[in-house]
């Protein structure tokens, strides 16, 4: 049990907040909604302006919206300000004006989700009920070195009932707030101070060497893969290049002849008989020179490219007519030097 050496470092440690001095339920959801996602230090000046204009959930129920936002201007994340508004309204309208005890009707009202009714009712009523948010579910997975994710609907589940075994009856505020101090200021996502730490003799992420280990990262999906063929067909010096459309993926860019799929030297051939069918008339063949394989990461995509670099066989002035008449269908040859001037995809460059 960490009971015991959680609450004797809290009591020499615990940090010294303004809403730790005079709590109230209410004040206790005021600072606990703006701490959301919002550093400790910017909440401190925000958090006696915002009770002194608006002491009670009477005052917020009751106040106009845009001197609450104005209040609120700088904090970020402008919902919890409204959803305060509305749970006041609520708490108003359903509990007589002040927040219950009990964590489910906490949970009715708008904007209080299971951490935070857990945070008021352990700080405020002294309720034995976990406040399991991200400091709490890191210092859990560490401790018993759970590789959890986080973000999983199961994780939280799993570090209440814990935390639940560990919280103690006579002290459960206590209990949360050191807790949420710990995984401020010690056991924190990055480089945590395990030497301070008042529970390294039971973690046993710190045990095994591995604390960053804990908690799992999020896997990240794997992208879709396109393949794709880029032929950089040259009409003696002239390149062939299209412009992408002016929506979707790499909008308005050059690019060289991308075909689906990845292409062998043989099929690169046919491709090409069928598009420039003067071909099979000249004596020639194309000189196709592979330019080896290229891959480029977008954001939800990812192309495995195989290039070719291909010079067409340009002898007689008929074929020469008939050559670029296809390859206007396919694109437009234009000089080196305009070639050069092009925005081009960056997928390509491997191929530019
Ligand atoms: S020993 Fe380190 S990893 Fe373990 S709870 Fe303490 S600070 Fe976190």
């Amino acid at each position: 049990m960490i009971t015991s050496d959680l609450l004797s470092w809290f009591y020499a440690h615990r940090r010294d907040l303004p809403w730790r001095t005079s709590r109230t339920p209410y004040s206790t959801w005021i600072s606990e909604a703006m701490l959301q996602q919002t550093r400790v230090t910017t909440v401190l000046d925000y958090y006696p302006r915002f009770l002194e204009r608006f002491p009670d959930p009477k005052a917020l129920a009751g106040a106009q919206e845009d001197l609450v936002l104005k209040t609120w201007e700088g904090l970020g994340y402008y919902s919890r300000a409204r959803n305060l508004i509305k749970g006041a309204k609520y708490v108003c309208e359903n509990f007589g004006g002040e927040l219950p005890s009990e964590p489910d009707l906490l949970l009715q009202i708008p904007g209080i989700g299971p951490y935070m009714s857990g945070a008021i009712a352990s700080l405020a009523f002294d309720k034995p009920v976990p406040a399991v948010d991200g400091n709490c579910i890191r210092i859990y997975c560490r401790l018993d070195a759970l590789p959890l994710v986080p973000s999983e609907g199961s994780t939280y589940k799993e570090i209440h009932s814990r935390v639940l075994k560990d919280i103690p009856e006579d002290a459960p505020g206590d209990f949360n707030e050191a807790l949420m101090d710990l995984g401020a200021t010690v056991c924190t996502p990055k480089s945590p101070k395990c030497e301070a730490c008042p529970l390294s003799d039971s973690c046993s992420a710190f045990l095994l060497g591995k604390q960053e280990d804990f908690p799992a990262k999020k896997q990240k999906k794997e992208s879709p893969v396109e393949e794709h063929t880029i032929l950089k067909i040259y009409l003696g010096d002239k390149i062939l290049v299209r412009k992408r459309p002016s929506t979707g993926l790499l909008a308005g860019l050059y690019e060289l002849i991308d075909l689906p799929g990845t292409m062998t030297n043989k099929q690169v051939k046919n491709w090409l008989l069928e598009n420039f069918p003067s071909l099979a008339e000249v004596k020639d063949e194309p000189d196709i020179r592979p330019m080896g394989k290229s891959r480029h990461i977008f954001s939800h995509l990812r192309w495995e490219m195989l290039g070719y670099e291909i010079h067409l066989p340009v002898s007689g002035r008929k074929n020469q007519k008939d050559l670029s008449a296809c390859a206007c269908r396919l694109g437009e040859p234009v000089p080196p030097d305009e070639y050069d001037k092009l925005a081009f995809a960056s997928a390509l460059r491997a191929y530019r």
